[in-house]
């Protein structure tokens, strides 16, 4: 009887373990992921944050009435989906704000994923990092950065992509941004500190690491040059992409917005702005406009808790969710997506609520890791399950990359010190 039971235990035991094996097998890939809540629903039934479904309720849109839509499963799961030839694939890297960073929401950042097999990152805030990576792309592809204004939480993230070099990006990381009223204030002056806040950093790997991913090129936009007859400049012309930027109203000069068309497919990102109608004009025939909103001056001091007079002060240089409504309702996107909002459950109906009042359109509430497929006769929102364990991906062969690492450092440490390394 004895043995009986042990044996039962042992093929239970063995089923169990049988079982197990691919799950095993995947640990550390893609799909270790659980959603940290239940699916739930706020009071007024939109899905509430981590619960593994994006916030909205519209997460498919038609755009092409009869058309046979292409089925997606449940969640994006990184390395198991390959995009169409004419898709775009956009991910929310970061949907919250400086104030503070939160867990569960990065500050700003965006990945734009096209069928042609190129990437664009916008904007690169705090703690987007570990999310792009998490992403199954390889950080060699990931070199082109444009970034909307120089506050710290749309380009504050930039190190650790800057650290890419050596183990993974061997090429320089492109940089494009916006001019200041003075050169201090703009982008190519941020790209250069950044640089050489990395001295130490980068000398320390000489002669151990490839040193071609050690340079930032940046490309700065004039936006002297925008003006009522210059609305936009086009700043990126290659593979088909054409990306133009154009300014938008926020706390001083040099702050942008962009615009990225290709295959007949548009996405436009503005940040943070206060609402105009010169950035609702210029986001016309989005498939997917992305624009700042931000809680009530009370409810952000309450998360804050700023004083209401400084909260109400900070709030001036942003949107609100009615006149959030207000933009989409001059723009007409496809999808109007809200981004670097304070997410709560109360907070999100409350937005939903205000802006309603206003807009009828279909909106989606940005989360972190929120993806929007978009193809010419759909549009299709979900929450990517992807790996806290994330490894790097098959490096692609890239043609002219110097993988030579430089001379060393003259820096050495001191020879007493290193005489005492313990030997095997
Ligand atoms: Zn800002
Ligand atoms: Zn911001």
């Amino acid at each position: 009887m004895r043995h009986c039971k042990t044996m039962l235990h042992f093929w239970i035991f063995g089923l169990a373990f049988v079982l197990a094996l691919p799950i095993m097998a995947n640990a550390g890939q893609f799909e270790d992921f659980r959603f940290p809540r239940e699916q739930s629903l706020t009071k007024d039934g939109y899905p509430t944050p981590l619960s593994g479904k994006p916030i909205t309720k519209t997460p498919v849109i038609a755009k092409v009435e009869g058309a046979s839509l292409k089925k997606y499963p449940e969640h994006y799961i990184p390395g198991k989906e390959s995009l169409a030839d004419n898709e775009m694939r956009i991910t929310v890297l970061g949907s919250g704000g400086p104030a503070p960073v939160r867990r569960a929401q990065a500050a700003s950042g965006y990945l734009v994923e096209l069928g042609n097999g190129k990437n664009f990152i916008f904007d690169i805030g705090p703690g987007t990092s570990g999310n792009l990576y998490s992403m199954g792309v390889h950080p060699a592809l990931l070199d082109k950065v444009f970034i909307n204004h120089l506050h710290l939480d749309h380009c504050g993230g930039i190190f650790p992509l800057f650290d890419a070099m050596g183990w993974a990006r061997n090429t320089p990381l492109h940089v494009w941004g916006p001019s200041g009223t003075t050169p201090e204030l703009g982008t190519a002056a941020f790209t250069e500190n950044v640089r050489k806040a990395a001295e130490w950093h980068v000398q320390s790997k000489r002669d151990l690491l490839p040193t071609g991913g050690t340079t930032i090129i940046s490309h700065e936009i004039d936006v002297s040059k925008f003006s009522p007859k210059n609305p936009r400049q086009l700043v990126y012309n290659k593979n088909d992409v054409r990306i133009y930027a154009f300014p938008v109203v926020h706390c001083i000069e040099g702050s942008l917005g962009y615009r990225l068309e290709w295959n007949g497919l548009v996405f436009v990102y503005t940040a943070d702005s206060e609402p105009s109608t010169f950035e609702a004009e210029q986001a016309k025939g989005a498939d997917v406009f992305i624009h700042e909103v931000f809680p009530s001056p009370e409810d952000f001091a309450a998360h804050t808790k700023m004083p209401l007079e400084h909260s109400k002060n900070a709030l001036g240089e942003h949107t609100s969710p009615e006149e959030l409504g207000l933009v989409f309702s001059i723009a007409k996107p496809r999808l109007g997506v809200g981004s670097h909002y304070t997410l709560g459950d109360a907070l999100i109906d409350n937005a939903f609520e205000s802006l309603g009042k206003v807009y009828d359109g279909p909106v989606l509430l940005a989360h972190d890791l929120s993806v929007i497929n978009v193809m010419p006769e759909q549009i299709v929102i979900r929450q990517a399950k992807t790996s806290m364990l994330a490894s790097v991906p098959e490096a692609p062969k890239l043609e002219g990359v110097d993988m030579n690492p430089g001379q060393p450092s003259k820096s050495q440490t001191p020879s007493w010190l290193k005489k005492t390394r313990i030997q095997k």
